[in-house]
């Protein structure tokens, strides 16, 4: 069993933020990555599913999600945080030390006198028949990892926000076409996304569209939609089907012990303190309002600070 004054659970911007202070304040964080083979809370996050990221100060050519990720990690590495490609299983809140089980053994594997939970979000899915049976066989959630195997096709890409249009843009690169599937007449995403996608040949767009059913039998052959304001059903003749409707906090680890709000994401107080103390939280496990690479990293850097205070306001 191990001990750490500083527990991080998570890699995205926030973890490896939360690591690089902590690392600098020299309390020598423990950071539990998550897992590869996992598209919800693989080590870097959500951020290794994207492109081009062309808005975080400091990088005035853009770069890439995961050369973002590999950059933040080398450097909290390189102020002494641990960093261990593996999952947290269970988190005892209840105990002081917190505990931490990276096994199903009966002792937890370590111990933390502060814990940050930057666990993320993962994506919310449709939810209409077709749709679990189909995922990975036609349809995905992410453009940049399975885009390529779109050359030639037609796509849906559902949702209306930046990030359907993001998987719209980058899958114009692969496919014959893309039709931007939104409930409603008007996108939620930013104004240059909108004017890149309106100024793209390959996009196409179905208005006040409702998905009702992803049809195929061993791949994707369709998507049956209805039209909101006459009702009137139709099929989209597509082969691939991207879903870009938001996300869903990761807070399985802690969804019986910690405050949420009523959406799910963690309730934070002043800067990242929780309902339990000497649990904070940052970045997307939290935050569903900004949702930015910046923010999150702003997150947890704050909550790095804040767990140094506490940890010296307890003797710690
Ligand atoms: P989002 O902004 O919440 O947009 C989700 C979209 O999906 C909305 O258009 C919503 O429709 C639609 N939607 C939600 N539930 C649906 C359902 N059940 N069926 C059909 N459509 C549904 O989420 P996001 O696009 O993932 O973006 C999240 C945050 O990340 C935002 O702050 C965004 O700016 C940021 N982001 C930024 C970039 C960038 O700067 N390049 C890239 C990606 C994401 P309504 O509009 O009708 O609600």
């Amino acid at each position: 069993m191990t001990h750490t004054r500083v527990l991080i659970i998570g890699s995205g911007p926030a973890g490896l933020t939360a690591a690089i202070y902590a690392g600098r304040a020299q309390l020598n964080p423990i950071v539990i990555e998550g897992e590869p083979s996992s598209t919800t809370d693989q080590p870097g996050g959500q951020l290794m599913l994207t492109t081009d990221i062309e808005n975080f100060p400091g990088f005035p050519e853009a770069l890439t999600g995961p050369e973002l990720m590999e950059r933040m990690r080398a450097q909290a590495e390189r102020f002494g945080a641990e960093l261990h490609v593996t999952k947290v299983q269970k988190l005892d809140t209840t105990s002081r030390p917190f505990r931490a089980w990276l096994t199903d053994d009966v002792e937890p594997s370590i111990t933390a006198d502060a814990v940050i939970l930057a666990t993320g979000a993962k994506s919310l899915m449709m939810n209409v028949p077709g749709e679990e049976r189909l995922l990975s066989h036609g349809l995905s959630t992410c453009a940049t990892c399975d885009g390529f195997f779109f050359r030639g096709h037609d796509i849906a890409v559902v949702g209306g926000g930046d990030s359907a249009m993001e998987e719209a843009l980058f899958l114009t690169r692969f496919a014959n076409s893309v039709t931007i599937v939104h409930r409603r007449d008007s996108l939620r995403a930013s104004k240059i996304m909108q004017e890149r996608v309106f100024a793209n040949e390959k996009i196409r767009f179905a208005w006040n569209c409702q998905a009702l059913e992803v049809l195929g039998s061993d791949r994707v052959s369709g998507l049956r939609v209805r039209d909101t304001s006459t009702s009137e059903e139709r099929v989209l003749d597509v082969t691939g089907i991207f879903v870009a409707i938001g996300h869903v906090p990761n807070t399985a680890l802690v969804q019986d012990d910690l405050e949420l709000e009523d959406n799910g994401y963690v309730r934070t107080g002043l800067g990242s303190f929780t309902s339990i103390d000497g649990l904070f939280a940052a970045g997307d496990v939290q935050d569903h309002v900004y949702r930015q690479a910046i923010t999150s990293a702003g997150s947890g850097c704050i909550a790095a600070i804040d767990a140094e205070r506490w940890l010296e306001s307890q003797g710690l």
